[in-house]
């Protein structure tokens, strides 16, 4: 069996068990006490184990695999000046899919009123919640410049990393001949660094699948009924955006099939599903994003750690949608100036928010107080945003994958050999012969 196809074995076999143990657990078919002991001994023990010491393999990575991969990236950008040019596209696209992420979701909201008659006992919640302050816009602004290396290495601030790195890179082709040793030594540098990933990734479908077990005996489906229409209407946008506007804008602005990105990205989403988190994606989306979809290191290298940390498309869908539920949920008209400023601020927000699971739920706090709607009304949302957290994590690195392919296309650094390749290796992380090191 190939890894692909274990990760996905994994997947549906952590999502089944978990299911069962949650019914078991609700059900008290088997007595309090053998129930009492699968919690103990395999929820909260086994397999939160295993879940965590997967989660903290791949963001062991991320890190080294960010600043190496970067600083070889920029070195080669510098050389022939198309840093600027590539960071403006890069930074625009991720702009532009998060607009209209989150103008699609307003419209489903307006269409199908998820807020309209959910039952008071809803808001009951939210008399226990206390609403967490989100940062204003002026700090996320300010924190992406760093003002010591090391401390944005340890906190694992890819904003900072990113722009320490671009620098070094920029610097290093510069330098003449000391700039080209180190520029060999962080592209032999990459190259192990992708060999410790593809050592790690064979462990990956036993972690998926400790992790969605333990998740999905925790999740709560009670909720489910309640805010049956919000989360549909949520899951309904996500896959509208994920299927249809990245086809047509990856189709529109690149001319490449969008179901061969979909294909080779599928392992990755199972990924950012399972630990509802872009940035500890990183490393499994970087090396799918160059191996599978032919996307050069130099352009994957800055397009794919910024996207995990700017682009958050799935998360804008959910604040939209969540927005608009809250107005109807309280009653209060927020008019066409109050759905542009959420527009607005949703996009800015997604910039803002990290890469980590739940934080989009914060960051809704921002685009809900620009449109003076209460806070508490995240309470009653959050009973099924876990998730929703995990579904718009996958919708978020794709929307990454889709603006790197189209940004490598334009600056011609995509091989469409290895996009078109049908017969790309079941995990081409294993495999990095051929491309690490190729700049
Ligand atoms: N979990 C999301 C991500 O990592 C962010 C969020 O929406 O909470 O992309």
């Amino acid at each position: 069996m190939g890894l692909t196809t274990k990760i996905l074995v994994g997947m549906i076999a952590g999502i089944l068990l978990g299911c069962l143990f949650n019914f078991l657990n609700m059900s008290q078919l088997l007595g309090e006490g053998v129930t009492s002991a699968i919690n103990l001994y395999l929820t909260e023990g086994l397999f939160d184990i295993i879940g965590r010491i997967f989660i903290a393999s791949l963001k062991l990575m991320v890190v080294p695999l960010v600043l190496v991969s970067l600083i070889s990236g920029a070195c080669a950008l510098s050389e022939g000046s198309r840093i600027g040019p590539l960071a403006g596209k890069t930074v625009l696209l991720y702009m532009l899919t998060t607009a209209i992420a989150i103008t699609l979701a307003l419209c489903l909201a307006l269409i199908f009123q998820p807020g309209v008659g959910v039952s008071e006992t809803a808001a009951e919640a939210t008399a226990a919640y206390q609403p967490k302050e989100s940062p204003p816009l002026s700090e996320v602004l300010v924190n992406i410049f760093p003002t010591n290396p090391v401390a944005a290495m340890a906190e694992g601030n890819m904003l900072q990393i990113i722009v320490f790195a671009l620098l070094m890179g920029y610097a290093i082709s510069r330098c003449g001949e000391p700039g080209q040793r180190i520029a060999a030594f962080f592209n032999d540098m990459n190259a192990v660094v992708l060999r410790m990933v593809g050592v790690l990734m064979v462990f990956a479908p036993y972690g998926v699948f400790a992790l969605l077990a333990k998740t999905f005996a925790d999740l709560g489906f009670g909720g489910l009924l309640q805010l049956g229409k919000y989360f549909l209407v949520v899951l309904g946008a996500l896959l509208l955006h994920a299927l249809g506007t990245y086809s047509l804008l990856l189709k529109m602005l690149s001319g490449l099939n969008p179901l061969e990105l979909l294909k080779k990205m599928w392992s990755t989403m199972v990924f950012a599903f399972s630990t509802a988190s872009s940035a500890a994606t990183i490393p499994v989306t970087l090396s799918t994003v160059e191996k599978r979809l032919g996307v050069d290191n130099k352009v994957a290298a800055f397009t794919i750690p910024l996207g995990a940390t700017i682009n958050m498309d799935g998360t804008a869908i959910m604040q939209g949608v969540a927005t608009v539920f809250i107005a109807q949920f309280f009653g209060v008209e927020i008019g066409l100036t109050g759905y542009l400023t959420v527009i607005l601020t949703a996009t800015l927000a997604s910039i803002g928010t990290a890469g980590v699971p739940g934080v989009g739920l914060i960051m809704l706090g921002m685009v809900l107080q620009q449109v003076g709607l209460p806070l508490e009304g995240i309470a009653i949302v959050i009973g099924v945003d876990r998730l929703l957290d995990m579904v718009r994590t996958a919708v978020n690195i794709t929307g990454d994958a889709v603006v790197s392919s189209v940004v490598a296309k334009s600056e011609g650094a995509l091989d469409e050999e290895t996009y078109y390749d049908a017969n790309y290796k079941s995990v081409s992380i294993n495999d990095n012969q051929n491309t690490v090191g190729a700049h």
